[in-house]
């Protein structure tokens, strides 16, 4: 089987417990403002590979993710994309012992290969972009309802989650759209975590790279002590948020 990647991060930190072997999926059907990633978006860019190559080259790392309790974390682009080839991915890690996570913005149809790709996900990292209602269009390019379908279903299947949201002045960063964030995240049972980013600048230089005006050319990034007032909104909703500094 094959899947178009659109790179590979051997000794990625961010994505999940311990050292991760990092899968950069090709394709994305939101458009996020803030995209840090516009060059994954067209689905027919980026290398096809197959699943015994990327098993093959992640057997050369075993050593430092066994040590540090790390795994395979695939991402993207939106790796529901593809989730025949990221199921399949994740069987057979799983029948290595090599623990997988999925780095999604949750929109997707509950087609069978999504369903069959949860049953083989053991973390979820969920980006939850915007709050239910309005601003989700605005901000991604679509609406909120796939996105809702899929979030119950991975809770009601019992996958831990980690949720992320970035803060984005303009959009995001406000004290209501926090409050219907955090309703919507309170009523999953399953998360054990919350991790509030601001927004950063760093994707801009891809969007010029591509030749595309950045579109939140204006925007500078939140002040801590914005970013603090959210925080405080979060664990008010009794969510197990990350301390912001
Ligand atoms: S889901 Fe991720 S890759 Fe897709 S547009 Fe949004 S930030 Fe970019």
């Amino acid at each position: 089987m094959t899947g178009r990647i659109h790179s590979i991060e051997t000794m990625g930190t961010l994505e999940g417990p311990g050292i991760r072997y990092v899968v950069f999926l090709q394709g994305c059907p939101l458009r996020c403002l803030y995209c840090h990633n516009p060059d994954t978006w067209r689905s027919n860019d980026g290398r096809e590979e197959t699943v015994d190559g990327v098993m093959a080259d992640l057997a050369g790392y075993r050593g430092f993710i066994d040590a540090s309790g790390g795994g395979i974390t695939c991402t993207g682009g939106e790796p529901l994309m593809q989730a025949s080839f990221v199921g399949e991915l994740f069987r057979r890690c799983r029948k290595k012992g090599v623990h997988t996570a999925l780095d999604t913005s949750g929109y997707a149809e509950l087609s069978e290969p999504v369903r069959k790709l949860l049953e083989t996900t053991d973390l979820l990292l969920l980006d939850i972009k915007h709050a239910p209602g309005p601003g989700h269009k605005e901000l991604t390019g679509v609406s909120f309802d796939r996105i809702r379908a899929f979030a119950k279903h991975a809770d009601a299947e019992r996958i831990p989650i980690w949720i992320r949201h970035v803060l984005v002045p303009g959009y995001t960063l406000d004290p209501e759209v926090s409050k219907r964030v955090a309703a919507f995240v309170a009523e999953l049972a399953s998360v054990e975590r919350v991790d509030l980013l601001p927004y950063h600048e760093l994707g801009r230089h891809k969007w010029e790279a591509l030749g595309r005006q950045y579109p939140l050319d204006t925007i500078a990034p939140p002040t801590r002590e914005e970013v603090s007032a959210a925080h405080r909104i979060f664990e008010a909703a009794g969510l197990p948020v990350t301390p912001p500094f």
